[in-house]
């Protein structure tokens, strides 16, 4: 294989105090590469993200500037994740490979060759992991574990300790941006996609400057977003609970009433009403959960999902 085009993907927000520094790292490694002839072009794509301070200014005046710089100007905030899709759909026709990271520096940036030469051995997602969060407060460590545990046991596969620095190659963008859903997860879709996969690991650093742009609220809408926007699990324990509690506990209530009836433990009224109760307590919860089994259908079909990706032929 050729040496491939790389692009760097960075979605930016509000981050004028950090960007002539990220800009000066990231072209660094991009001209490291360039020199040892790994990569045949290499570019920056930055992504402003409707920022309110001057990061546009700044990204456009290096890109007159500096050749490795480019970006594209969101029109208004739409978060992190949406401005990282913006970006790597644009370099899913631009580039044999792009590597999303943010634009903070917490990620080492020389992990960027590492990743780059597994792509080159025939990976086609290569993840960065961090190896521990020693820079990162108690609270944000053990907020995020959770949040990994969380959304696994409701289904989805992400990495542990993934965020989103990671290189796609450009058919494994192509196959991301075949998933039409307007409410993306990344993590969770891009371990869906299934092409080789690698990994690189790395230590995680603290933010070279400004203020991190996700306080707990956004981190706890984030990972509601990342669990409803992905499985259907929480519909499915309704019909579980349909079944336990309306069925199985009725029907011990039930026994139970009639036991103490026929044993005279009673008042006049009271077996009829605790079976009446249960029955319409059960009904109830069956119904609902057999509605959450269409709802959960109906939720499947608006994603309109990419059923299989093709990953190699023979003599066809
Ligand atoms: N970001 C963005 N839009 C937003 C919020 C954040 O593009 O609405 C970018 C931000 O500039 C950074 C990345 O997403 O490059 C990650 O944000 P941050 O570092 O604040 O998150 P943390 O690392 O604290 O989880
Ligand atoms: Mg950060």
């Amino acid at each position: 294989m050729n040496a491939p085009h790389l692009i760097i993907v960075v979605p930016c927000y509000n981050e004028e105090s950090v960007l002539p520094e990220t800009i000066r790292q990231l072209s660094e490694v991009l001209n490291r590469m360039l020199e040892k002839e790994k990569i045949s072009i290499g570019k920056i794509l930055f992504v402003d993200d409707g920022s309110k301070d001057k990061t546009w200014e700044i990204i456009h005046q290096n890109s007159q500037t500096n050749q490795l710089v480019s970006g594209l100007k969101l029109a208004h905030n739409v978060g992190h994740q949406y401005a990282l899709l913006a970006g790597l759909e644009w370099a899913s026709s631009h580039c044999d490979a792009a590597i999303s990271i943010d634009a903070d520096l917490q990620d080492d940036v020389n992990t960027i060759e590492e990743m780059t030469d597994r792509f080159i051995q025939g990976a086609d997602i290569v993840y960065g992991v961090r190896r521990e969060r020693a820079t990162d407060t108690w609270f944000k460590k053990h907020t995020a574990l959770w949040f990994y545990r969380l959304i696994r046991q409701m289904g989805s596969d992400v990495v542990y300790n993934h965020a989103d620095f990671r290189l796609m190659s450009r058919r494994a963008l192509q196959a991301l941006i075949a998933y039409p859903e307007r409410n993306l997860f990344l993590r969770g879709i891009v371990r869906l996609i299934g092409f080789p996969e690698a990994y690189v690991y790395y230590d995680r650093k603290s933010r070279f400057a400004g203020e991190s742009k996700y306080p707990f609220r956004k981190m706890l809408s984030f990972a509601l977003d990342g669990i409803t926007s992905f499985s259907v699990k929480p519909l499915q324990l309704i019909i579980t609970g349909g079944f336990i509690f309306g069925i199985i506990v009725p029907l011990i209530m039930i026994i139970y009433a009639l036991f103490q009836h026929a044993h005279g433990h009673t008042i006049a009224g009271w077996t009829s009403l605790l079976i009446s109760i249960w029955f319409i307590g059960g009904m109830i919860m069956i119904a609902i959960g057999i509605t959450g089994i269409y709802i959960g259908k109906i939720y499947k079909e608006v994603k309109q999902r990419p059923r299989y990706f093709i990953e190699e032929g023979a003599n066809l």
